[in-house]
């Protein structure tokens, strides 16, 4: 018989006791944490200001908050930005460039995209140079089904978006460009911000001698 059994302990005490003593150190840790946490804090707030501060020169002249700048920086740039990597002046870059795209995503085209230019994927653009692109910024606007302001205009006929009836020339737009009651004519010119060009065949391809002559 075990001296608890003597004493009517019950055989869990000892186990208890072990983890109550578990506790008790344990017990200690939260305060220490809670200082480090405070302090954490204080450090962490004292260092947001000072980015923000940071961010106030960059955002001079702006249509934009530093707090707006500092929600779209990365861990990395925060990080860089506490290692003095990142100027004022690229603070005041990357500011310019949030409003500028947030211009883009309402359509609107920046002052300095002066250039005609053509995406394959989006269609006549403006751009800041001239030229044929394989991807464009404002492949951002297409990708989220926003108008995209075009530098001349369009054949309804090249258009992803034109639904063919039965008729040689007529269709409808999918997505919902005011049209006559008949529909669109495909060969008529228009300025639409939604156009997005057919995918081309392979037209830009090396010429295929072989194949064309067994297609005709
Ligand atoms: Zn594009």
């Amino acid at each position: 018989m075990s001296w608890r059994e003597t004493l009517g302990a019950p055989p869990s005490t000892e186990r208890p006791y072990t983890h109550n003593s578990q506790n008790t150190q344990k017990h200690t840790e939260p305060g220490n944490c809670a200082d480090i946490a405070d302090s954490a804090y204080r450090d962490s707030k004292q260092e947001s200001s000072k980015l923000l501060e940071a961010l106030a020169d960059a955002c001079r002249g702006l249509a934009i908050t530093p707090t707006e700048v500092k929600l779209a920086l990365a861990a990395e740039d925060i990080d860089d930005w506490r290692n003095g990597t990142i100027s004022t002046d690229t603070l005041a870059a990357f500011a310019h460039s949030l409003v500028q795209r947030r211009d883009m995503d309402q359509g609107k085209c920046p002052d300095d995209y002066t250039e005609t230019a053509t995406c394959k994927h989006c269609g006549p653009i403006w751009l800041w140079f001239s030229g044929e692109v394989l991807g464009c910024p404002w492949c951002w606007n297409r990708a989220a089904d926003k108008p995209i302001p075009r530098p001349c205009s369009v054949h309804c006929g090249d258009c992803i978006h034109f639904k063919r009836i039965n008729h040689p020339h007529l269709g409808h737009c999918s997505k919902g460009e005011p049209e006559a009651i008949a529909g669109l004519w495909d060969m008529d010119r228009r300025y639409c911000e939604c156009f997005l060009p057919r995918p081309q065949q392979t037209h830009n391809d090396q010429p295929r001698p072989p194949r064309a002559d067994t297609k005709r």
